[in-house]
C-alpha cells in the first residue's frame, strides 16, 4: 500500500501538484484503488496530460509543412498542465532546435527571468510557439506553415485552457489576434501593452526577448505588460 501512495505522489508530482486529494485516484494507471467519487481540479490535469500527450502522438513526425525539411527536432511545447498563464513566441530558434525545448537560449533565460520577476517558476507556466519547427536561419515563419500548425497550437491552449496568454513579438500577436495577410504595417510597438483577445482569453502582446536582447532599453515596456497581466489574473479572484 506504501508503495501505491509512493507512486501515486511521485505521479502527482510530476504533474505539478504539491498535494494531493485522496478522493483523486480515477485514472491513476496502476492496480491502485479507483474510488467512486468524482473527480476534481487534479484529475482534470490528468485528462489534460493525456490529452497533451495524444496531441503530441499525432502530430508524430510531422512532414506537414516544409520547416520540417531542415528542423532536428519538432518543440512541441512545455509546462504545466494547469498554467494560467501561457508564453507564445513565433518559432524555435537554433538552441531549441537541438534541445527540443522552447525558448532556451539567451532569449529563453531572459523570458524565464521575467516569468521568475513575475513571481511564478518557469514550470508553472506553459511556453509554445506557433509553429513546432525551426524556420531556416531564423526567418519569420510564412503565411502556409503558419496555417498547417497553427491549429497544433490552438488545440494546446484549448487543453490547457490559461487565464491569460502573452505573445512574444510581432508573428505570434498577428496569428492569436486572428489576423492574416501581409504584416506590412503591423507594429509591436503600437499594439504591446494592450490587452487583446484569443477565444475569450485575455491576450497581452509584448515585445519578444530576443528584441529586448537588442533593444533592452525596452525591457521595462514588457515589465509593464507583464504587471497588467497579473493584474489581470488578481482581478479574475486568483493572486499570484
Ligand atoms: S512546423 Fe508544424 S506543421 Fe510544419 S512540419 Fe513542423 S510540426 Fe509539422
Amino acid at each position: 500500500m506504501l508503495d501505491k501512495i509512493k507512486m501515486l505522489l511521485e505521479y502527482y508530482g510530476e504533474l505539478g501538484f504539491e498535494r494531493v486529494p485522496l478522493n483523486c485516484v480515477a485514472g491513476f494507471p496502476a492496480e491502485t484503488h479507483v474510488s467512486d467519487v468524482e473527480c476534481e481540479a487534479p484529475c482534470q490535469a490528468t485528462e489534460r496530460d493525456a490529452a497533451l500527450k495524444d496531441l503530441r502522438a499525432f502530430i508524430g513526425d510531422c512532414r506537414r509543412c516544409k520547416l520540417s525539411h531542415d528542423r532536428t527536432n519538432i518543440v512541441f511545447g512545455e509546462g504545466s498542465v494547469n498554467a494560467r498563464i501561457m508564453f507564445v513566441g513565433e518559432g524555435p530558434g537554433r538552441e531549441e532546435d537541438v534541445q527540443a525545448r522552447p525558448f532556451v537560449g539567451d532569449a529563453g533565460k531572459l523570458l524565464t527571468r521575467l516569468i521568475e520577476k513575475m513571481s511564478f517558476k518557469r514550470e508553472d507556466v506553459y511556453i509554445a510557439n506557433i509553429v513546432k519547427c525551426r524556420p531556416p536561419m531564423n526567418r519569420d515563419p510564412r503565411e502556409d506553415e503558419i496555417a498547417t500548425c497553427f491549429p497544433f497550437l490552438q488545440k494546446q491552449i484549448e487543453i490547457i485552457s490559461p487565464q491569460v496568454i502573452v505573445s512574444l513579438g510581432k508573428v505570434a500577436a498577428f496569428t492569436l489576434m486572428g489576423l492574416s495577410g501581409p504584416m506590412t504595417g503591423f507594429s509591436i510597438t503600437k499594439i504591446r501593452g494592450k490587452f487583446s483577445d484569443y477565444k475569450g482569453i485575455p491576450l497581452m502582446p509584448t515585445f519578444h526577448p530576443a528584441y529586448l536582447l537588442r533593444n533592452p532599453r525596452d525591457k521595462w515596456l514588457t515589465w509593464e505588460d507583464a504587471q497588467a497581466v497579473l493584474k489581470k489574473l488578481e482581478s479574475t479572484g486568483n493572486s499570484v
